[in-house]
């Protein structure tokens, strides 16, 4: 059994090895690639795309998962050892459900679809795109249908990035957030309304931007030996290995808050990857949970710790020493309340912390809606703002700021793309819960500097475990019961009542 346990881990080297390269390509095809390179790029990127699936997908690989089974069943569920078998099962199996036609051609088409979408949205012009959704539609369809038994074609396509979650519980989960999420949007959103945040809208030396922000993701845990930050159009982390992930950000000269709080939420990413148990590198084992329990990180430090008053407390006299003409009149509290103002917008990518989650929402309650055949594509824009109108009172004046504005459903698949976001946040709120009670002086030491005990207990609970568990489980494992909206809901209270109730 040693012998079949190191050729697994052997051949799921090779996978990780060709995912990782072509993972390397696409980093730099967003960093420094000249534009010349484009073509011949996505060409490399296909090519080590298709070997590696190849490799995932090889009768070979499905026997010796076979033969290990029985070698599985003697260990403990959560040894290291079974977990592997029992991940590298998992994708196994589902890779070799799809067949390479249909692969293929859902490819071929993200492609088109997304250069098709690219000009349709510069000339908005939904008409020109829709036949292209019509058939991501179709082809979604033809993907869930894979998976035979599912109760709703979203599920097999949220098990992707979200395993074991299921369209059903997550609709209880949204319905019941939103409920609350609509009134505390409209009662905070008038008082928030008269928060000055201008001052954050001045000149900002690029460079001083990057260089503070970087400086806050080190002081979080971000290791740069292992990592190393550049710029990109939109900002993302990427890993290559345990020991090499990377993250992207922007800057605008004109709009402090935008970089910085990318550069906090890509480390909370990438200080994720960095923390996973360094035995699993290069194995099923290695990277995140799932798009929801990876969002999670990312938005406890982009959130929960980055646009604290406790996080400003201890950073906010730097940050004035950094940009003294832009900041030197404006109050601590004054900041904090900028950083953290409510007003719904149109664009979810520049939605505050409030509001984030009724834009995603949105998106998740249309798709499941075009699946079930219950919307056309030709009545999607409508859709659209019917829903901006009522949920967060705003109706756009064209697509562009409306259907367009999102890439996810003119590249990929339709469903399965969203709702991590929001299952992240409401997983934030439940894991820095389970935190406080375990560091009663975290606000203290967030207040004074000290982002290591937080650092700590993550890395025990969370990061180490890498794939280890589903989201399901580890919720369970962390919090001690399933998730629900409460302590995200109270943590939202309490800011937000703290904030306006003076
Ligand atoms: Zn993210």
């Amino acid at each position: 059994m040693e012998k079949r346990l190191a050729e697994l881990k052997l051949r799921l080297r090779e996978i990780n090895d060709l995912e990782a390269a072509a993972a390397l390509l696409s980093w730099d095809q967003t960093t420094y690639m000249p534009p010349g390179g484009a073509k011949a790029r996505g060409r490399q990127i296909a090519t080590l795309s298709r070997i590696s699936h190849e490799r995932a997908c090889d009768p070979a690989l499905g026997r010796l998962l076979d033969e290990l089974a029985p070698f599985e069943e003697s260990l403990p569920y959560d040894s290291d050892e079974a977990s592997l078998i029992r991940v590298a099962r998992r994708d196994y199996e589902r890779a070799i459900k799809v067949p390479p036609s249909l692969l293929g051609e859902l490819w071929q088409h993200g492609a088109e679809s997304f250069q098709v979408w690219s000009s349709a949205r510069a000339e908005n012009d939904f008409p020109a795109v829709a036949p292209y959704l019509q058939k991501t539609i179709d082809l979604s369809l033809q993907l869930a249908d894979c998976f035979p038994g599912y109760d709703h074609p979203a599920d097999p396509l949220i098990d992707w990035s979200d395993p074991g979650m299921s369209t059903q519980a997550i609709c209880v989960l949204f319905k019941t957030l939103r409920a609350e999420l609509v009134p505390l949007v409209q009662a905070v959103a008038e008082q928030s309304a008269a928060a000055d945040d201008s001052f954050l809208l001045r000149y900002y030396p690029p460079q001083r931007q990057l260089d503070f922000g970087l400086g806050v993701a080190v002081d979080y845990g971000y290791d740069l030996a292992c990592g190393r930050q550049d710029i990109s159009r939109h900002p993302y982390m990427t890993s290559f290995s345990i020991h090499d992930v990377r993250m992207t950000t922007r800057v605008d000269e004109n709009n402090l808050s935008d970089g910085l709080f990318s550069t906090l939420h890509e480390a909370g990413h990438a200080i994720y990857e960095q923390g996973v148990n360094p035995d699993y590198e290069a194995t099923a084992l290695a990277g995140g949970a799932s798009s929801g329990v990876h969002e999670s990180q990312s938005r406890l430090y982009e959130n929960l710790v980055g646009r604290s008053l406790p996080m400003w407390r201890h950073y906010y006299p730097a940050l004035v020493q950094t940009f003294p003409e832009q900041l030197g009149a404006v109050p601590l509290e004054d900041f904090h309340r900028a950083i953290n103002k409510v007003r719904p917008s149109l664009i979810r990518t520049e939605a505050d912390e409030l509001t984030y989650n009724l834009h995603v929402m949105i998106r998740f309650d249309l798709e499941l809606a075009l699946l079930e055949g219950r919307l056309e594509v030709k009545d999607l824009p409508e859709a659209w703002h019917a829903r901006y109108r009522s949920d967060l009172g705003l109706s756009a004046e064209n697509d562009i700021d409306g259907v367009l504005q999102d890439v996810h459903w003119y590249q990929g698949v339709v469903g399965g793309a969203f709702q991590g976001y929001t299952l992240g946040n409401i997983m934030s709120g439940a894991f820095f819960q389970a935190a406080q009670e375990a560091l009663p002086e975290l606000p203290q030491q967030i207040e004074n500097g000290q982002f290591g005990p937080l650092l700590g207990w993550l890395r025990e609970n969370i990061h180490r475990h890498g794939r280890k568990y589903t989201p399901n489980e580890l919720v369970e494992r962390v919090t001690g019961g399933p998730l629900t909206i409460e302590p995200y809901m109270h943590y939202l209270r309490q800011k937000y009542g703290a904030m306006y109730s003076s």
